[in-house]
C-alpha cells in the first residue's frame, strides 16, 4: 500500500477510518470476548478495516467514495465473528426430496442409531474388549454376527466405506493378476471413484470384456487365463443402460468363476439388505441377500445408502476370501470407527423386524411415503407459509412433482410427490435470493429450484421441521 498514491479525497477519507483498537473495544463486540480469542477478534476487525480501505482506494476517480460509519464497521465485524462462532459442520433441513443426498450427508439415521452413537461417544465402550473374559476382542464382532444372520453370508467385514472395501478386496485377492470385468461396468460413482482406477491402484490388471451394452458368459469364459485373479461385477448404480442390452445373471457368473477356481466379487453398492419390493419400493436392482445367495465370494456395499446406516463399507461372503481381506495390511488403514459401528449395529438390529425397519429407518420411511401423508405435510407447510408471507410478493401452492432417490441408488426411478411451490412475484427477492437466504438461515434449509420457483418437498422432512421452515421464511 505504501507505493500507491490515493487521490486527495481518498487520502483524507482513509484518515477518518477508526483505529483498530477503538473498533475491537466497541460495545457491540463485547459479547464475542467470552467465546473467541482476542487475537481472532483483532484479526477479523483488521480484515474488515482493510476491505473498507481498499474499497475507498479502488473507487473510481469521478465518484465520491463513501466512508462506512463506526457502527457499520462494527456490524460487519460482528457478522463475521458470529459466523466464526458457529460450527462449520452443522445440521441442515433437507427439503430437496432427494432421500440420499450426498451433499447433505446421505442416509439420515434412525433414533436407535443416534442413541447408540451418543452412548458410545459419551463414555468408554466395549469396542474391542469381551465383557465375559475381559480379554481383547475384535471390533468386527459387534456387527459380524448380525450381518451373517441377516444375509446368510458365512463371513462379514466392515470397513470405512465401499470404495475402500472394493479396493481392499481387489488388493487382497488379485494383486499382480488380472481382473475380468464387463465394459458396461467400468463406471465412475461420484467423487471420482472409478472402477478402472481402483483396479489399477490395487496392483491388478484390468481385462475388459464384452461391449458397453452387451456382455455374454462366453466373453468372460474366453478371457480366463492362468493370469486371471478374479471376476468382478460392479453395479452401475447411478445410470442405466436401456434398450438392446444383455448381461449375465449373477449365479451364472459365480458358477463360471468357481468352475475355474476363481473368486467372484460383486460390488453391489446400494446396500439394500433384501429385495425392497417387500416394501413396495420398485426399481432397485439387487440386494445383499440375493448377491450372497447367488454364490458371490465377496459382496461389497455402502452402509449409508439404501441400508440407511452410517458411512461404511460392508463386505459379505465366503469365509476364506473375507478373512484374507481382513488380514491384508491395509485393512488397518481402512478401519471402521466405533461410532460408525454403534450406528450400524443399531440399524441392523432394526432389520430383524422388517416392519420396524420400515417405520424406524428414515431412508426406508421416506422412500415408502405415500400420497396422503405427503399431501398432509405439504398442505401444513403451505398453510404456515401463506399465513406469514405477503400475497403481493409470494405465491404459495401445493403441486404434483417427483422426488429423486439420489446417492447413486436408483438411476431411473423417480417417486411421485407433492411439493410446496413458492414463486416470487416481484423483482426482489428473486427465487435465487430466497434459496440463498434459506441456506443461510439457522438451521440451513435446502429446497430445489425448478422453472423459476422454489420447491419444498416433504418426502425428506420430519413433521418437527415444518415449523422451522416457516420460522425461517418469517425472518425474510
Ligand atoms: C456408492 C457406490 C460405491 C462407493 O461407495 P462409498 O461408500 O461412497 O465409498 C461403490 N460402488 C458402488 C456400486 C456404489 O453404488
Amino acid at each position: 500500500m505504501k507505493n500507491s498514491k490515493p487521490p486527495p479525497h481518498s487520502a483524507s477519507l482513509l484518515r477518518e477510518l477508526p483505529p483498530i483498537h477503538r473498533l475491537v473495544a466497541a460495545p457491540a463486540l463485547h459479547e464475542f470476548g467470552a467465546s473467541l480469542p482476542s487475537s481472532l477478534i483483532t484479526k477479523t476487525a483488521q480484515e474488515v478495516l482493510d476491505e473498507a480501505r481498499r474499497a475507498i482506494l479502488n473507487s473510481p476517480e469521478d465518484a465520491t467514495p463513501t466512508l462506512p460509519s463506526f457502527d457499520e464497521l462494527t456490524q460487519r465485524i460482528a457478522e463475521r465473528l458470529h459466523r466464526l462462532e458457529q460450527p462449520s459442520l452443522r445440521g441442515a433441513i433437507n427439503a430437496t426430496g432427494v432421500v440420499l443426498h450426498t451433499g447433505l450427508g446421505r442416509a439420515r439415521l434412525s433414533e436407535a442409531a443416534c442413541a447408540a452413537i451418543a452412548e458410545v461417544a459419551r463414555g468408554h465402550s466395549l469396542v474391542e474388549i469381551e465383557a465375559e473374559s475381559g480379554q481383547r476382542g475384535s471390533r468386527q464382532d459387534h456387527v459380524q454376527k448380525l450381518l451373517r444372520e441377516l444375509t446368510g453370508a458365512e463371513e462379514a467385514l466392515v470397513l470405512n466405506n465401499c470404495a475402500g472395501a472394493v479396493f481392499l478386496a481387489v488388493s487382497a485377492l488379485a494383486t499382480g493378476r488380472e481382473v475380468i470385468i464387463s465394459r458396461g461396468e467400468l463406471v465412475e460413482i461420484g467423487g471420482a471413484f472409478r472402477i478402472p482406477d481402483i483396479i489399477r491402484s490395487s496392483g491388478a490388471t484390468l481385462v475388459e470384456v464384452g461391449t458397453t451394452n452387451r456382455t455374454r458368459l462366453s466373453d468372460y469364459a474366453d478371457a480366463i487365463t492362468e493370469r486371471t485373479g478374479l471376476i468382478l461385477r460392479c453395479h452401475p448404480s447411478n445410470f442405466a443402460i436401456v434398450g438392446f442390452t444383455e448381461e449375465v445373471p449373477t449365479p451364472e457368473l459365480a458358477a463360471l468363476a468357481h468352475d475355474n477356481s476363481l473368486p467372484f466379487i460383486e460390488d453391489q453398492g446400494n446396500g439394500a439388505l433384501f429385495p425392497l419390493d417387500t416394501f413396495g419400493i420398485t426399481g432397485v436392482k439387487g440386494s445383499l441377500v440375493e448377491s450372497v445367495s447367488a454364490g458371490c465370494d465377496v459382496v461389497t456395499a455402502s452402509g449409508d445408502k439404501l441400508l440407511g446406516a452410517t458411512q461404511s463399507g460392508i463386505l459379505l461372503g465366503k469365509r476364506e476370501p473375507i478373512r484374507r481381506i481382513a488380514k491384508h495390511p491395509l485393512a488397518r488403514a481402512l478401519r471402521v470407527d466405533k461410532l460408525t459401528l454403534a450406528g450400524l449395529e443399531a440399524t441392523l438390529r432394526l432389520y430383524r423386524n422388517p416392519e420396524q425397519a420400515q417405520t424406524d429407518i428414515p431412508t426406508l420411511r421416506y422412500l415408502t411415503r405415500q400420497e396422503p401423508e405427503l399431501r398432509r405435510m405439504a398442505q401444513s407447510l403451505a398453510r404456515g407459509l401463506r399465513r406469514i408471507l405477503d400475497k403481493e410478493r409470494f405465491a404459495v401452492e401445493v403441486v404434483k412433482e417427483s422426488s429423486q432417490v439420489g446417492g447413486g441408488s436408483l438411476p431411473n426411478e423417480s417417486l411421485p410427490t407433492l411439493c410446496v411451490r413458492v414463486r416470487c412475484l416481484t423483482d426482489s427477492p428473486t427465487v435465487n435470493d430466497l434459496a440463498k437466504t434459506l441456506r443461510q438461515s439457522a438451521p440451513p434449509i435446502f429446497g430445489r429450484i425448478r422453472s423459476d420457483a422454489l420447491l419444498l418437498d416433504p418426502r425428506t422432512l420430519e413433521l418437527t421441521e415444518i415449523p422451522l421452515i416457516v420460522a425461517a421464511f418469517q425472518r425474510i
